[in-house]
C-alpha cells in the first residue's frame, strides 16, 4: 500500500491552462500506473487560473474515494473569517491537512499571523505542511523556507504536528536536526528532483536520506511524497524501492506514518486496501 502524501493539481507552464478535470484524471492514471491507493492534492497559495481553490478542488474530491486535500493558505491574504469553511472541509474529511509557503510568501513559520491556523491545526488534529528549502521560482525567499524557522513554530505549539517538505532541500542535516529534536515534526521526501532522478542524483539522496535515519531520526517521521506533477511517481516508488532499509519501515514511510497523520485506517493485512477504502467516508 503507498499514500503519495505531496501532490498538485496545478499547471506549472501556464501557456495552455489544462481544466481541473483533466489535471484529476491525469493524478488518477499516474496512481494506476504506480499502485498508489491514496492521494493528497496541496492545493497552492494563491489561486489563478492554472491554480484551482481549494473549495474547487474539494468539490471535485468529495466523491473520490482515494483522493483528499490538503488546504492551502496564502500568508498574504489570510484573513480569520477564511477558516470557518477550512474547519468544515476537515469535519467532513475532505481536508486531512493544511499547507503553508514559506519562501513563496515572505514570512518564517512562527510569524503571529500563523496562530490561528495553528489554533486549528490543532482543534482540528490536522497537520500543518511547510514548503522548505529550495523554490521552484527565482522569487522565492531562501531565508523564509530554511527549515530551522519550523524549531520555534513547532516548539511554541506542541500540541500541532508539522510536515517539512523536499526534506528542507538542500538543508538536510538542518531538517534532521528539526525532526530529530521535536517529537512534533515530520519531513516528506517530495519534490527533490524535477522529472526523474538522475543515477547520480539518487545516489546522493539515497545517501542523504540513509544518514538521516543513522543519525537517529525515527522512520515513523519520514513520509512518501513526490510532488507530482513537478516530479514523476515512477522514479519515486523505484528510489524507495532501492533504498536499503528493513521492510518494517519502508512500510512506514510509504503508507502508515501517513495514514496515522492524516487519519486513515492503515491495514495491508487481507482485504486491507478495499476495507480501507470502504471505510473511508
Ligand atoms: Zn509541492
Amino acid at each position: 500500500m503507498i499514500i503519495d502524501c505531496h501532490t498538485h493539481v496545478n499547471n506549472y507552464h501556464n501557456e495552455n491552462v489544462e481544466s481541473l478535470q483533466r489535471c484529476m484524471d491525469d493524478l488518477l492514471l499516474a496512481m494506476r500506473r504506480n499502485r498508489v491507493d491514496i492521494a493528497l492534492v496541496l492545493t497552492s497559495y494563491k489561486v489563478t487560473a492554472g491554480r484551482p481553490s481549494t473549495r474547487d478542488v474539494v468539490k471535485i474530491t468529495a466523491e473520490m474515494p482515494n483522493v483528499f486535500v490538503v488546504a492551502g493558505i496564502s500568508y498574504n491574504a489570510f484573513t480569520v473569517d477564511q477558516l470557518p469553511e477550512i474547519r468544515d472541509y476537515i469535519q467532513h474529511g475532505w481536508v486531512r491537512g493544511l499547507k503553508l509557503y514559506p519562501g513563496y510568501e515572505p514570512f518564517y513559520p512562527n510569524d503571529p499571523k500563523c496562530e490561528p491556523i495553528y489554533r486549528l491545526a490543532a482543534e482540528t488534529n490536522v497537520p500543518v505542511m511547510l514548503h522548505s528549502g529550495d523554490t521552484f521560482t527565482p522569487k522565492g525567499k531562501l531565508k523564509y523556507s530554511h527549515p530551522l524557522h519550523v524549531d520555534e513554530a513547532a516548539v511554541d505549539f506542541p500540541d500541532v504536528n508539522f510536515v517539512i517538505c523536499h526534506l528542507g532541500s538542500p538543508w538536510f542535516r538542518d531538517c534532521m536536526e528539526v525532526v530529530y529534536k521535536n517529537k512534533n515534526v515530520y519531513t516528506d521526501l517530495s519534490g527533490l528532483v524535477l522529472g526523474d532522478f538522475t543515477d547520480r542524483f539518487e545516489s546522493y539522496m539515497r545517501k542523504q536520506l540513509q544518514e538521516m535515519l543513522v543519525y537517529g531520526v525515527e522512520p515513523d517521521k519520514v513520509l512518501f511524497g513526490t510532488d507530482w506533477p513537478i516530479s514523476s511517481m515512477e522514479s519515486y516508488i523505484e528510489f524507495i524501492d532501492e533504498l536499503s532499509i528493513p521492510e518494517k519501515d519502508r512500510k512506514k514511510i510509504l503508507y502508515q506514518n501517513s495514514a496515522q497523520l492524516f487519519h486513515f485506517p492503515a491495514n495491508d493485512d487481507q482485504g486491507g486496501i478495499g476495507a480501507l477504502l470502504q471505510k473511508l467516508r
